[in-house]
């Protein structure tokens, strides 16, 4: 058996107002939205439509361009994007070295097609407008400062305090681990220290997990990442897998 059921276990934001309808998980949204253009029947209460609204997407990554590519396509009426992380600079330090990432500021295709990009920004509290419903967003600056350990720390700017409307929330800051609940809690898989399904990718373990006949592959092991990834991990495993049943594999590595 090959565990391959990926990392969607959502960061959340537990802050004033998160219970607020219009605040949702961005998998949420992206996948109402994708199951109705797909043809799948959608019943109107079930799906999250961002027209006419004003849109926050709480994350810089892919998973928050996708918000916004969704949120333009439905007409919504703004969309703001936050990232708590400081604005990267223009072009990378060509004389940084590992360990150190070559960070550079990237602009996705659904961020050209227009939103309003906002960064070191922290979001404090989801405001109700009286109904149940969220209306704005409080927000603080951030300022981030190295310690003498040489770690980032990040503080609140001071009077810095503004509100954002809002009428759609979308988080999209990552996900954390897979999903506990349901198959790896049954199977009692080994875990490691980050949640994800333990095992190597090297050595005559590899792929392997606790469990004797078990492999694990992808962001399921690894941890959310990307396509190019979970390809090549698919592929070693394979082979590992391979090499497990028949003792030899002519799969390539
Ligand atoms: C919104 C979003 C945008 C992204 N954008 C990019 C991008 O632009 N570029 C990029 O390289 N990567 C991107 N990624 C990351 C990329 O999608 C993943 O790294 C990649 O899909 C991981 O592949 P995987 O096969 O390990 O897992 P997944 O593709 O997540 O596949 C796992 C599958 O297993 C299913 N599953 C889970 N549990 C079970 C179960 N118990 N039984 C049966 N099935 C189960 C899931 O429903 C899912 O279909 C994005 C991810 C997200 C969420």
């Amino acid at each position: 058996m090959v565990l391959a059921g990926g990392s969607e276990q959502p960061r959340d934001l537990p802050i004033p107002g998160r219970e607020l309808q219009g605040v949702y998980f961005a998998m949420d949204f992206l996948r109402s939205n994708t199951r109705r253009i797909q043809d799948e029947h959608v019943p109107d209460h079930e799906f999250i439509s961002a027209t006419g609204k004003h849109v926050v997407v709480i994350g810089g990554g892919d998973t928050g361009s996708d918000c916004i590519g969704t949120s333009t396509r439905h007409g919504a009426s703004s969309i703001t994007q936050l990232e708590i992380l400081p604005k990267p600079p223009e072009k990378e330090n060509k004389g940084l070295t590992w360990p150190d990432w070559p960070n550079k500021m990237r602009t996705s295709s659904s961020q050209e097609e227009g939103c309003e990009r906002m960064w070191s920004v922290a979001t404090k509290e989801f405001v109700d407008d009286g109904r149940g419903h969220v209306r704005a967003i409080k927000c603080v600056k951030v300022d981030w400062q190295k310690d003498e350990q040489g770690n980032w720390r990040m503080s609140e700017v001071q009077g810095s305090e503004f509100e954002l409307k809002a009428d759609l929330v979308t988080l999209a800051m990552g996900f954390v681990h897979p999903v506990h609940q349901g198959m790896l809690d049954e199977l009692g898989v080994g875990l490691d220290g980050r949640g994800n399904v333990k095992g190597h990718t090297e050595g005559p373990d590899a792929y392997k997990t606790s469990i004797e006949g078990v492999f694990s592959a992808g962001d399921m092991r690894r941890g959310q990442s990307l396509v190019v990834w979970a390809i090549r991990e698919g592929r070693q495993c394979a082979r590992a897998v391979d090499i497990y049943l028949m003792g030899t594999s002519e799969l390539p590595r």
